[in-house]
Parts: structure tokens; sequence; C-alpha cells
């Protein structure tokens, strides 16, 4: 597939995703309270793609550390983001060190949702939008 390439909302972080995120490439979603705060939002929408395939061509994001004892894999994250806007990027979790978890909104949102992680912390009022054996009330 053709690389895709996106930015952040100020334009100062360009990336490139070589080969794009592949034929039948799907999103999740994850409702944990870690992804509706650094999304300031009700979810984060993400694809994944192969380190080794993800180029920055423009500006350097900053890092924040998360701390291994606040992940629920037990393990260290950085979270990558525009330093200057704000834009959430992608994080780098020390439990998938072969893969970033990267936020879509920087290519256009354009990949169909697959499964909804950690659905306990949606609320009554919001619906899945994938069918209900692909919502997850947590996940490992
Ligand atoms: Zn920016
Ligand atoms: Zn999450």
């Amino acid at each position: 597939m053709a690389d895709i390439e996106g930015s952040c909302n100020c334009g100062a972080i360009k990336v490139r995703v070589i080969g794009g995120f592949g034929e039948n490439a799907k999103a999740g979603i994850c409702h944990c309270k870690t992804c509706q705060l650094l999304s300031g939002s009700l979810f984060s929408y993400l694809g994944f793609v192969s380190r080794e395939n993800l180029k920055i061509l423009q500006g350097e994001p900053k890092g924040y550390k998360q701390p291994a004892e606040a992940a629920r894999s037990g393990k260290e994250v950085i979270r990558y983001f525009c330093g200057d806007c704000g834009t959430p990027l992608w994080a780098a979790a020390e439990s998938a060190p072969e893969t970033y978890s990267i936020k879509l909104a920087m290519f256009g949102n354009s990949l169909p949702p697959a499964m909804e992680i950690f659905w306990k912390h949606a609320h009554d009022w919001q619906k899945p939008i994938v069918p209900a054996e692909m919502v997850f009330e947590e996940w490992y």
C-alpha cells in the first residue's frame, strides 16, 4: 500500500507511515480513563504501526514517560505529543516493543473500527460503534 502522511494540529510534527496501515487494517477504540484524558474526549481512536515504518519527517515530539505502575501492563509507556500544540501522537509501550499505537486523527480517522476495549469506563448514554461481540469490558 501507499505511504500515508499526517501531522499534528499546528503542523510542527509531520510523520509518514511507510506502506500505510495495510490492506485490511482496522482501528481500535479504547475507553480507558487514560485514553479519555489523553484524547481530551470520550475515547482514543487507534491504529497500530510497526516501529520501523513510522518516520518522523519534521519536528521532534515530546514524550511523557508514564510510570510502569500506572500502566495496566505494569510496564512503562512513553506517550508522544506535539510540544507546541499538544496533539497526542503515538505511544511506545514496553510491553509491545515492535509496534506503536498511533492516534488516527492525524490520518483523518479513515480506518473503520474493529473493536472497543475498556467499555466499563463508557457511560450509560454511550452506544458501541462495533457489534456487541467486539466490545470488551476490560482488556489485558
Ligand atoms: Zn503541533
Ligand atoms: Zn486506553
